[in-house]
């Protein structure tokens, strides 16, 4: 598990939290790469049914890559942000977004307001 006691103002652990979340989600990706590679080759010797469980197992795989995807794409939007002390406003408003906001998300672009309306 990633340490979520991090200072949202200090760069360099919000950096440190974003690189780690970021290799976290990518060792998922290639794990779940490995696994599916696994049930390819097990297709040729398996039944209807287990194919049909396949395909299922497939496509929720596909949709976690999607999202581990998105989160990638946000972690690394997050620290260009921070590389160009844009860090903690909100894209859409310019407000500071919430620290605590920012603890449980380290890569929110919008502040709660923004985001509930
Ligand atoms: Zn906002």
């Amino acid at each position: 598990m990633t340490d979520l006691s991090f200072d949202p103002d200090d760069d360099a652990a919000v950096r440190r939290v974003l690189l780690e979340r970021r290799a976290e989600i990518e060792a998922l990706v290639s794990g779940s790469k490995a696994a599916r590679d696994a049930v390819e080759l097990d297709q040729s010797r398996v039944g209807r049914l287990s194919r049909i469980d396949a395909i299922q197992a497939q496509e929720m795989a596909l949709e976690t890559d999607r999202r581990r995807t998105l989160q990638l794409q946000r972690i690394g939007s997050a620290l260009k942000r921070l590389e160009a002390g844009e860090y903690g406003t909100c894209v859409r408003c310019g407000e500071e977004i919430d620290p605590a906001r920012l603890t449980l998300d380290p890569a929110a672009t919008i502040c709660m307001d923004c985001a509930e309306s």
